[in-house]
């Protein structure tokens, strides 16, 4: 008994439970503060640790603290989106004059970010094929202070060995950022692998509803400290303590959502690969993707998010999307819903032989029903 007590919780756990307080009536979940203020109790005895909810809120807190547990790392600070996470852990890293080396299929945002934001302050930014790391290596220049990678892709899910990653960027004193939103925290831990900073958006995975925007870093609490004093606070792009308590309630399940999901994805791709209009699934979780090995290895389990290349033209694609019954149309991913997007032609795709890159999400539904509305593109076989 005195042992069980002893043991900290396994990270499953930890989210899931919380301890009885006192404080909180035993209210089993944190309440909202729902407060910009903290009093003091005296001009010299504050009395507690909170001051202003910008710079901090006891719901928000109970939130970085799980995601910190989730992901491996020492601390985390939450953000309003994922982009306002990903541009200060950047913005932390990155001062006028360096160059950056980034994956070439990096989210839109984020390259967006790079191009029309760091370029106005001199930082150039080498975008490079991150499954090759010759080719990271030989981007880095002398001022080269961040490489920033995500991994898998959101298109054609291609990763990039983030051990070795690591290890190249860390000898030459270059910080390593990676995007950990398609893994999610449960599947995918790059802090163990030596990279220094993990960025998500809490959007997808950890809020789980599609009702709620978020985002989070993680790393150690030298650098998270140092990125929560200037850029969180300063640039102030925090969360509230209510989106906090609707991360808090999706983060429950999300272990549960994202066990499920992973069991549905991988019947669904294995279904598509079966087709023969069908000419390639993209998903690391296939057994034949030239990856697979080395997803293995660096995850313990694969997100929803997948694309396929049909042998078909863009206007047949979007033809055969708007007729299934279960998948919306829409971008995004990592809410319950499953999702399509006729994203286009292919780089290979010719006008005698056309290919079209279709991406979809796999949602909560009976994957018996996805496969039976998906298979209505035997029309095309
Ligand atoms: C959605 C997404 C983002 C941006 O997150 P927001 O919460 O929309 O700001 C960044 N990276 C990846 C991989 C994403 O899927």
């Amino acid at each position: 008994m005195k042992l069980e007590q002893e043991r900290a919780p396994l990270p499953y756990t930890f989210v899931a439970h919380d301890e009885h307080d006192s404080r909180h009536q035993g209210a089993v979940s944190i309440p909202i503060y729902q407060n910009t203020l903290f009093s003091f109790a005296s001009c010299d005895e504050p009395g507690h640790s909170f001051k202003y909810s910008r710079m901090g809120n006891p719901t928000v807190q109970e939130l970085e603290k799980r995601i910190a547990v989730l992901e491996g790392g020492e601390q985390a600070i939450s953000f309003a989106s994922g982009m306002a996470a990903i541009s200060a852990a950047i913005l932390s890293v990155v001062k006028a004059g360096d160059h950056v080396v980034c994956i070439d299929q990096v989210y839109f945002g984020t390259r967006e970010f790079f191009e029309y934001f760091l370029s106005r302050y001199g930082v150039e930014v080498s975008y490079v094929d991150g499954t090759s790391i010759e080719a990271l290596s030989s981007a880095i220049r002398p001022n080269t202070t961040l490489l920033y990678l995500e991994s898998p892709t959101s298109y054609y899910f291609q990763l990039q060995d983030l051990k070795e990653a690591a290890k190249l960027a860390g000898a030459r004193g270059i910080t390593t950022i990676v995007d950990n939103t398609w893994a999610s925290p449960c599947y995918q831990h790059p802090l163990a692998l030596g990279v220094d900073l993990v960025v998500h958006s809490l959007t997808k995975y950890v809020g789980g509803h599609s009702d709620v925007l978020g985002g989070a870093v993680i790393g150690s609490s030298v650098r998270v400290n140092q990125l929560s004093r200037i850029d969180h606070q300063l640039l102030g792009g925090v969360m509230t303590p209510h989106t906090a308590s609707l991360m808090l309630r999706g983060m429950r399940t999300l272990p549960l959502r994202m066990q499920r999901l992973s069991e549905s994805v991988q019947q669904v791709t294995e279904y598509m690969e079966t087709l023969s209009c069908v000419s390639k699934v993209n998903f690391p979780g296939l057994a034949n993707h030239p990856q697979h090995e080395l997803a293995q290895v660096q995850m313990s389990g694969y997100g929803s998010l997948f694309s396929i290349e049909v042998k078909v033209t863009v206007e047949q694609a979007k033809a055969w999307v708007d007729h299934l019954r279960y998948f919306r149309i829409g971008l995004s991913f990592g809410g319950y819903e499953s999702l399509v997007l006729v994203v286009g032609e292919t780089p290979s795709s010719t006008p005698e032989k056309p290919v079209c890159l279709i991406r979809l999400n796999v949602g909560l539904e009976d994957p018996q029903d996805l496969i039976r509305d998906l298979g209505s593109l035997e029309q095309y076989d």
